[in-house]
């Protein structure tokens, strides 16, 4: 019996839909409804004082009748099998979205990583890297860096799986440093995807992106990307946000300046206030309002970039939404409830199944790079992502238009249909 407030369930209902539309047997829901495998274990690891501690870590495989498993580890204190099972799912879903031959996947280690120091969170990467090492390959299984983990705890995987395994393979991880077979182009790659994909969509339904506000939660790696390549494009960013809040202008802010503050004081609002206390002749000056995150998504723009945390838009706010267009830049931003909301308000919802999928997508393209051990500069993987992302988001446009559908369900009929062909091919559907 499926559970309320289950992240999974989310993921079963968009399933539902699309199986309902491809007129497929009950057979392919079982197969798409259960992870092949999900791989637990408690790993045990020394800290600094000489105690042992002892974590729950999980690798959960969903599918990969298209390709090897892909998908990220997690390292979070209130990381769960159901959360856990639902990005696995998801992952499956978005390499099948931009087409790459890749199943999907996803894993967690139980903690904060706040609270531990650096030596305890390399033994804690390797320790975690040695329990799921016999089930990870570069044609087996691909992690790569999620929330709360990057590029440096990819190295010491990358390390503890190929001493264990005595050979050299870079493939079996992505997202690491460049010294060690990384991408270039990586940082950027899920904000420069999410341009790729708007742009497109905008010319397929006849959109400018001159005098277009763009209103950006989140200024992390995806939010601080997007503001500053649309910025560039010619669009007005007129808000930005961080976990402590957000600046306004309807006259646009710039990015890079914001970044630049952000870098040095740690947040957003740094440029106009110090803690609670703001300078508001120099608001004034700048016509600069500051506003809370709930503000934010409320607030006068044509595009909202929730590129922060999910279920930020739900069904207490989604009437309130402004924008006519949203770029989820952010996994699950949107609650099931306010899609229904917003697709009867008339809002074009980019999903993030496609709108963010620009990561996995340089993903793929380092793990190629390994394979072949032919490396690319950064014009070469950004030549190769575009038209992954352009014909992806021009397919999914044309099958929404077809079924009069929303992307989001238009992009799980396009990946269910994929995926489904190929668990067929496999003989998988009797
Ligand atoms: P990050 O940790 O670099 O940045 C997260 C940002 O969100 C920070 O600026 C933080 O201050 C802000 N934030 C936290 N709580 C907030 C709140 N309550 N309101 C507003 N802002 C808040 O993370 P990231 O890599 O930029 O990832 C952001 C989102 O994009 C996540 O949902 C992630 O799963 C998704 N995503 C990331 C990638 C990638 O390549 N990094 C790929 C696909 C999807």
């Amino acid at each position: 019996m499926i559970m309320k407030n289950n992240p999974f369930n989310n993921y079963i209902e968009n399933l539902k839909k699309a199986l309902k539309k491809l007129k497929l047997p009950q057979s392919v829901e079982k197969i798409l409804s259960t992870p092949n495998r999900i791989i637990n274990k408690k790993i045990s690891v020394r800290m600094d004082n000489g105690k042992s501690l002892k974590l729950n870590a999980c690798r959960v495989q969903f599918n990969n009748a298209r390709g090897p498993y892909k998908g990220g580890i997690r390292f979070h204190p209130d990381a769960n099998l159901n959360e856990v099972k639902m990005l696995a799912a998801a992952m499956t879903i978005k390499c099948a979205v931009v087409n790459l031959p890749l199943g999907g996947a996803k894993g967690s280690v139980q903690f904060d990583p706040k609270k531990y120091s650096r030596f305890e969170i390399e033994r804690i990467s390797r320790a975690y890297a040695k329990a799921i090492s016999p089930h990870i390959g570069e044609n087996k299984d691909i992690p790569a860096p999620d929330v709360y983990t990057d590029s440096k705890i990819m190295s010491y995987i990358l390390d503890e799986y190929e001493k264990i395994n005595n050979r050299a393979e870079p493939g079996v991880v992505t997202g690491k440093p460049i010294p060690l077979g990384g991408s270039q182009g990586r940082e950027a790659a899920t904000g420069q995807g999410g341009v790729f994909v708007l742009l497109e969509i905008m010319k397929a339904a006849g959109l400018k992106s001159k005098d277009t506000k763009v209103a950006v939660q989140g200024f992390g790696n995806v939010g601080y990307h997007i503001a500053r390549l649309l910025h560039e494009e010619g669009f007005t960013i007129v808000a930005v946000s961080d976990s402590a809040g957000g600046l306004y202008s309807k006259n646009g802010l710039d990015p890079r300046l914001v970044h630049k503050i952000k870098q040095e004081k740690k947040s957003v609002t740094a440029m106009y206030c110090e803690g609670k206390v703001c300078d508001s002749e120099k608001l004034l000056r700048d016509q600069v309002q500051v506003i809370s995150n709930s503000e934010l998504l409320e607030c006068q723009c044509d595009i909202l970039v929730p590129a922060a945390l999910d279920n930020q838009i739900t069904e207490n706010n989604a009437g309130k939404i402004k924008a006519k267009l949203i770029l989820e830049l952010a996994n699950g931003p949107t609650n099931p409830k306010a899609d229904v909301v917003l697709f009867k308000k008339g809002v074009t919802i980019i999903p993030d199944v496609l709108a963010n999928a620009g990561g996995v997508t340089v993903s793929y393209l380092e793990w190629v790079q390994n394979r072949t051990g032919y490396y690319w500069s950064e014009n070469e993987v950004l030549e190769k992502m575009r038209p992954i992302m352009e014909n992806a988001a021009r397919q999914i446009f044309i099958l929404s238009k077809e079924l009069n559908i929303p992307l989001r369900e238009a992009a799980f009929v396009s990946a269910v249909k994929t995926i489904s062909e190929a668990i067929a091919l496999r003989g998988g559907i009797k």
